[in-house]
């Protein structure tokens, strides 16, 4: 049997009930059979057994009080998965659907993203079943600083950085790096996503948003296509969502729909930048509903279903889907709709967000797929440059980081096309992304010896 299979084997056998887990290591590994042929190196020095296994896994209690006097417990967690080529690196996820299993699924997708951007910055990722869904600002602290109690002994700005991710965005960082900052009594770069006064960089919130729209602007110029006048889909109404509509504006394209866990409008006029603007502000400050879009634009909402269902049922046309939401939101059905409705380009902002299923309707109909770790990589490319100037103690313009996003996102695109072709694959983007990923980390860990 070969090592490829082998580990497969291992990781169901080892953990059955990770689910997500298993799905992103398979989706990883089924690309890397002829890696493993072309190095025997790789092979003999075990680096597949090993990537698969988080360097370590931290667990925690998270207990704090809520606005009425009770005591709440929530579990955290930190997997620190791989840090060949740099410190640990990954966002903070709070909801309610976390667990060991979504954190290691994240943190393995992290490796190989973070390997993509060319940045020094090894995979982790952390979170809690927290959901700040509903929660007083005091109550958001109040756990965010019981989150730091515990996490900031394992973290460091040589060590681990975390970023934000679903539930964690600007207030929540400024929750923990505030406590972080008086329990080490140091301000270091330690978090990344941080307020422009205190460390943070300029685009890092568009970042993810607005690289995932520049990585399907590249794969659509393979075509010589652009998103001029095209219809587009993007799901999610939250920090990727958001920047993705904006750079889609800015770009000529027409996005027709958003969504949120509760609901997916659709607004056949087009979610222009006034409007867009609306949803920030919704979501952002007031912390609403999409469905108050719908009340405020006279739009149509469909309750309880999220985008690619109302596409599929409703027969939506759309050219360019964009799933900003979360995992495993595209599945197999959802993307033959798309196929027939005439989509040409999927791009995920949301990791892992089509099914082992979507995929294949993906490539069997030649669409234009970029896969979250390559198209969603801009997010955490520009953490990598937060920390940069956080070491030069320097802040660069907004063009200048603008520039710099723009330049990865084409560098990551060209390496997963070359990689694609050097393995006899030709504009396979997923075999792409993972090879050029792996190879890097690869190297490293071998040079390392067995460590
Ligand atoms: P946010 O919390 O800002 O937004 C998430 C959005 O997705 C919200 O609108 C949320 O709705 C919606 N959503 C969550 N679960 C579901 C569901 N089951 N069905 C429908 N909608 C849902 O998170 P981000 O925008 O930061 O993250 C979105 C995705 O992008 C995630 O997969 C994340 O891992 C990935 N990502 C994020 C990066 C970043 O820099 N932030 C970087 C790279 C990837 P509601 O408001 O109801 O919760």
């Amino acid at each position: 049997m070969s090592v490829v299979k082998e580990v497969m084997d291992r990781v169901r056998r080892m953990d059955p009930d990770q689910h997500e887990f298993q799905q992103a290591v398979i989706e990883v590994l089924e690309t890397l059979e002829p890696v493993a042929q072309r190095h025997p190196e790789f092979v003999k020095a075990g680096i597949f057994e090993r990537v698969v296994e988080p360097e370590r896994a931290i667990q925690f209690r998270v207990p704090w009080v809520d606005d009425k006097g009770n005591v709440q417990v929530n579990r955290g967690f930190r997997v620190q998965f791989n840090n060949a080529i740099g410190p640990f690196k990954g966002g903070i996820r709070f909801h309610p659907s976390v667990n060991l299993n979504i954190i290691k699924f994240l943190g393995f997708e992290q490796i190989f993203k973070n390997a993509l951007t060319t940045l020094p910055m090894g995979g982790g990722k952390g979170g809690s079943d927290f959901d700040p869904k509903g929660k007083s600002d005091g109550e958001t602290m109040r756990f965010c600083q019981a989150f730091m109690r515990e996490l900031f002994r394992h973290i460091g700005p040589e060590t681990d950085v975390p970023a934000g991710d679903i539930g964690v965005g600007g207030r929540e960082i400024g929750y923990l790096f505030g406590y972080y900052k008086k329990i080490r009594n140091e301000h270091t770069g330690v978090l990344t996503g941080k307020g422009l006064d205190y460390g943070g960089s300029l685009i890092r919130p568009e970042a993810t948003g607005y690289g995932t729209v520049y990585f399907a602007a590249e794969m659509l110029k393979t075509k010589n296509l652009d998103f001029k006048n095209k219809l587009v889909a993007v799901s999610g109404s939250g920090n990727v969502a958001q920047f993705a509509i904006e750079k889609v504006n800015q770009m000529g394209g027409k996005v027709i729909t958003v969504c949120d866990s509760n609901a997916t409008v659709v607004d056949e006029t087009g979610i222009d930048n006034d409007k867009c603007c609306f949803i920030q502000e919704l979501k952002n400050t007031h912390r609403g509903r999409i469905s108050e879009y719908a009340d405020k634009y006279k739009t149509v909402c469909y309750e309880g279903k999220n985008v690619w269902d109302v596409i599929r049922e409703q027969g939506i046309k759309v050219d360019i889907a964009l799933p900003c939401a979360t995992q495993n939101e595209v599945n197999g059905q959802n993307a033959q709709a798309l196929v027939d409705n005439g989509c040409i380009c999927v791009a995920e902002g949301a990791n892992m967000p089509s099914t082992p299923e979507a995929i294949r309707i993906y490539q069997q109909n030649k669409l234009l797929y970029g896969p979250g770790k390559a198209a969603n990589a801009g997010g955490v490319a520009t953490s990598g440059l937060e920390m940069s100037q956080n070491s030069l103690k320097l802040s660069w313009t907004r063009e200048e980081v603008d520039n710099r996003l723009l330049i990865i996102m084409k560098s990551i695109h060209k390496s997963c096309l070359d990689a694609a072709e050097a393995y006899g694959k030709p504009g396979d983007y997923v075999m792409g992304a993972n090879i050029a990923g792996f190879t890097k980390v690869a190297r490293a860990m071998l040079a390392f010896g067995v460590v």
